[in-house]
């Protein structure tokens, strides 16, 4: 696959560092992006040469979320091999939108967190909503020291992001803030929370997450591979995957309710009225053709 957003490197023996090349965009994720990631997260997976893997970011951002200026995204998806099963992406109303979520999201990021190799997201700048779908599946999580995590989907009428793992990843109370609010959480205070492994200085954010991964590259693979499984395998037996399903059947019953009351997925006022630019500006995100004979 030819990649346009995405840069892969090898800034070490053993390590593969996966770069977000969006920094016009602030990184925003729109549908090449997604699946460009995941196919330089495959590589990356499938060589046995790399031992280690690094998310980061160019630019002063690590990435501003879904991309909802993106245009013609069913197209664009269409032009992709779905590494999902569920199909459907085209049919109307709630199915085509589960569907879709199910593929580019949620699907995704669990691909991502299952991954049998350590894998490092470097983080600096804004980390906003679905920013935070690239860092969360990640093992570890270095910050520099002028990042910001804020999850700013319940102002959009939505109960948070659809890769669900707040509660998992910054505890109940704070998740409950968090959403409820919309405040970022600091670089300090997500290492505080446990969200965030280490806080280093911009500057050396690069450095610093490529010694870390020449360290673990040391380690014996089956090993680090084996306690990956299972300290993701305690995560899951504390009802992780049922919780996530319920939270996206949630997400999904608000974007239902933004479409009967403001005929677009999400609510129009949120984020400032952005959205409602976002709208103007371009073909409604997300639009669902209208109820005709359902195809892939
Ligand atoms: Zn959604």
């Amino acid at each position: 696959m030819e990649r346009t957003t995405i840069l892969y490197e090898q800034p070490a023996e053993g390590v593969a560092r996966i770069v977000l090349n969006r920094p016009e965009m602030r990184n925003a994720q729109d549908t090449r992006l997604l699946y460009e990631l995941n196919d330089a997260l495959d590589e990356a997976a499938h060589d046995p040469a790399i031992r280690v893997i690094i998310l980061a970011a160019n630019g002063p951002h690590f990435s501003a979320g879904h991309d909802i200026r993106e245009t013609g995204h069913l197209e664009t998806q269409a032009q992709f091999r779905p590494v999902g099963t569920q199909a459907g992406y085209r049919a109307p109303g709630a199915e085509g939108r589960m569907a879709r979520e199910e593929e580019v999201y949620v699907g995704f990021c669990e691909r991502w967190r299952n991954i049998p190799k350590p894998t490092i997201a470097a983080v600096q700048g804004s980390c906003i909503s679905g920013g935070l779908m690239l860092a969360w599946p990640m093992d570890l999580i270095i910050a520099a020291d002028d990042a910001k995590f804020v999850d700013v989907t319940v102002a959009m009428g939505i109960a948070g992001v659809e890769y669900f793992a707040h509660p998992w990843e910054v505890g109940v109370r704070k998740a409950k803030e968090m959403l409820f609010t919309g405040d970022p959480l600091s670089a300090e205070e997500a290492k505080q929370l446990g969200m965030v492994n280490r806080v280093v200085p911009r500057a050396e954010l690069e450095a610093q997450t490529l010694a870390l991964a020449q360290k673990i590259a040391r380690q014996p693979t089956f090993a680090v591979k084996s306690a990956k499984l299972a300290v993701n395998t305690a995560q899951d037996a504390q009802g992780r995957h049922a919780a996530f399903a319920a939270a996206f059947a949630m997400h999904h019953l608000n974007h239902s309710h933004a479409m009967e009351v403001h005929g677009v997925p999400v609510d129009p006022n949120g984020i400032h009225g952005g959205v409602r630019k976002a709208y103007k500006e371009g073909e409604e995100p997300f639009r669902r053709p209208a109820a005709t004979s359902a195809s892939s």
